[in-house]
């Protein structure tokens, strides 16, 4: 199912000049410059949803979203086509996402063409430098997406997507249908790029150990809800709620950090259950649920500076 409302609360907990996008469900999640937000849960929690929000693919039902301090929940044409510069996206399926009869050279043209941001006499150096940056060559400039690889074909995705400079580049499970060994090398790639342009990641994924790889904050959602938050360095030790618990049981041992064993690994999907819609959503699949979880909905509390859990069991 998809959720489609987000609700605003209060003022922003966060710097005011630092670079803000915000999509909620009761938490600020706020992206801040050169930094990695890692968004982990199961198929169909949001995480896509939420991303085609902030994306304003889809329209917001409620709440709001902030970019650089300005209200962007509901912006004009023109308005939408200059974030659009700011925020761009990436998807799993590179391929759904390229015109099978365009060249190579001129998908990654069309974006700075339409921005009009290179001159005609520089079009075509700049094309050739953003498959430099994402490691493709001259020679795929003419070819077909077809006569690509699955991963030359993400690369493409990207090119195209830094070609307007954006600060802000939404990767949703842009690597899961890559073979492992393509997979580490898009993430290096990622890594790469955001050392040599200072981008902002929010990378979305269902698998926990590449989200932690990867992210220095990570935010973990459930059936549309955000329920944890917290430092990537801190998630082995300091993560309190159930269902990140359960994540992280089914990813353990990750190099290096003690296996949690005696965490229940989690069984099955997410489902509503409409006896829990009162309540916190987790409570059909919670080991720990007690009555109070079925009667009300467990608020995102910040339990320490930076830790933010929705759960009845944490809160005083
Ligand atoms: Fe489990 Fe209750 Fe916490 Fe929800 S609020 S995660 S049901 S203990
Ligand atoms: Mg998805």
């Amino acid at each position: 199912k998809k959720i489609k409302k987000y609700y605003g609360t209060g003022p922003s907990l966060f710097h005011p000049h630092a670079r803000i996008l915000r999509a909620v469900d009761e938490v600020d999640l706020a992206i801040y410059p050169h930094e990695t937000v890692g968004l982990v849960g199961e198929s169909g929690c949001g995480k896509s949803t939420l991303a085609r929000l902030m994306m304003h693919l889809e329209p917001v039902s409620g709440g709001t979203m902030e970019y650089l301090g300005r209200d962007i929940t509901r912006i004009t044409d023109r308005d939408l086509f200059l974030f659009r510069r700011q925020v761009q996206m990436i998807f799993q399926d590179a391929w759904a996402s390229l015109n099978p009869r365009q060249r190579i050279g001129d998908m990654i043209r069309e974006p700075l063409e339409n921005y009009r941001l290179t001159g005609k006499k520089l079009l075509s150096a700049r094309v050739e430098e953003l498959l430099e940056l994402v490691g493709l060559e001259k020679a795929h400039l003419s070819r077909y997406p077809h006569e690509l690889s699955g991963g030359e074909r993400q690369r493409v995705t990207i090119a195209r997507a830094l070609a307007v400079e954006p600060r802000i580049l939404i990767c949703d499970e842009a690597t899961a249908n890559l073979d492992v060994s393509i997979q580490a090398q898009m993430v290096n790639l990622l890594i790469t790029l955001q050392q040599r342009l200072g981008l902002s990641y929010l990378f979305i994924s269902h698998d926990l150990a590449l989200v932690k790889h990867l992210s220095d904050r990570i935010a973990v959602m459930y059936l549309g809800k955000i329920v944890e938050m917290l430092d990537s360095s801190a998630l082995v030790e300091r993560a309190r709620h159930p269902y990140t618990q359960s994540l992280l049981a089914a990813v353990l041992p990750i190099a290096g950090e003690e296996p949690l064993r005696s965490l229940p690994v989690l069984k099955g999907e997410a489902f509503y259950d409409a006896a829990a819609a009162q309540g916190c959503g987790f409570c059909p699949r919670c080991s720990q649920a007690g009555d109070l979880c079925w009667k009300m909905t467990p608020r995102l509390w910040e339990m320490e500076a930076g830790h933010f859990v929705a759960c009845h069991l944490i809160q005083a």
